[in-house]
């Protein structure tokens, strides 16, 4: 926010001037995050008025940490959002890949899509971090999250499975902040629904899943979160859902089903609303120690992969 002294101080000199005759704004809140008419979701930095063109825009970050100029009455302001919801990859980040060649960017997406209109449905405010398909660095959206502070960020993805194994169960994990009991609550009360639905699924037959699934956390050698998104949203209750195995042949036909879809959707929102509206507790924790689960942590957001930034 930021309140212009002179709209104190002025009226006091030139009383007999209105606001708009002056030509200056006075009185102007900034918001944090804005999102254009096409969706797409931009972090604030400043205001700026031109007093020539009387011009009016913010200074934004774009999703892939680039600095842009917009003028205001392109985009909206935003603001209340309980849920944030990130599709996890987009742009030139597929994610893992079906053998069918579907991509996990765009699994993710529509998934995340079919998450917002059940929370609206439940008239749970949330905002999804991309509509459309394009690349959004780690940090930005973080950046985006803390400024925002929703009640819950959930970084929606599939399993790709390099370390899987057969398993008579369906594989399903929630990654929390290590630190977060109310992350941890979170992510076993969207397991459970998630586990649920899953397990009423026999056809899949043999289901993939790592060594230990379920809800826990990883840590990077410093012994910080190693999920940048779980790592850089300290302050805000953040998961991250690998939902079964879209590497599975079999699961992927499953997962990409439109009629699963739609429940799978409903399945996580009603973890969701359990987690915002109930103090349950829900299933799937495995019990961890810090010195456990620890990977080296990569600088790959920041410096080595591209990003595009979208049309704005
Ligand atoms: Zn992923």
């Amino acid at each position: 926010m930021s309140i212009s002294f002179f709209s104190f101080v002025l009226p006091i000199f030139f009383p007999f001037y209105t606001i708009e005759d002056t030509g200056l704004i006075f009185f102007k809140e900034t918001p944090n995050i804005v999102e254009t008419k096409g969706g797409i979701v931009l972090y604030v930095d400043d205001y700026d008025y031109d007093w020539k063109t009387k011009n009016e825009s913010y200074k934004v970050v774009t999703p892939c940490g680039n600095k842009d100029v917009i003028n205001i009455n392109n985009v909206n302001a935003i603001s209340d959002i309980d849920v944030l919801i990130d599709p996890g990859h987009g742009g030139g980040n597929h994610g893992t890949i079906s053998n069918t060649g579907i991509l996990e960017k765009n699994l993710n997406l529509s998934l995340a899509k079919l998450l917002s209109k059940e929370l609206d449905s439940r008239e749970i405010s949330n905002l999804l971090l991309r509509k459309d398909d394009h690349n959004q660095r780690i940090w930005w959206r973080a950046k985006v999250a803390k400024a925002l502070s929703p009640k819950l960020l959930i970084s929606l993805h599939h399993n790709d499975g390099p370390n899987k194994k057969n398993s008579p169960i369906p594989g399903t994990d929630v990654y929390y902040q290590f630190e977060s009991t109310e992350g941890q609550r979170a992510a076993s009360l969207i397991y459970k629904e998630v586990f649920s639905l899953l397990s009423n699924f026999d056809s899949v037959g043999n289901w993939w899943s790592s060594k230990k699934p379920g809800v826990k956390y990883i840590l990077t050698s410093e012994g910080d979160d190693f999920f940048g998104i779980l790592r850089n949203t300290k302050g805000v209750t953040s998961l991250l859902l690998e939902s079964a195995y879209l590497a599975n042949p079999k699961e992927a036909v499953l997962l990409t089903d439109e009629g699963f879809k739609v429940k799978h959707a409903k399945a996580i929102a009603n973890g969701i609303e359990n987690f915002l509206y109930t103090n349950e507790s829900g299933s799937g924790f495995i019990k961890q120690t810090k010195g456990q689960a620890k990977r080296k942590r990569t600088y790959l957001d920041y410096f080595i992969t591209p990003c595009t930034d979208p049309r704005i």
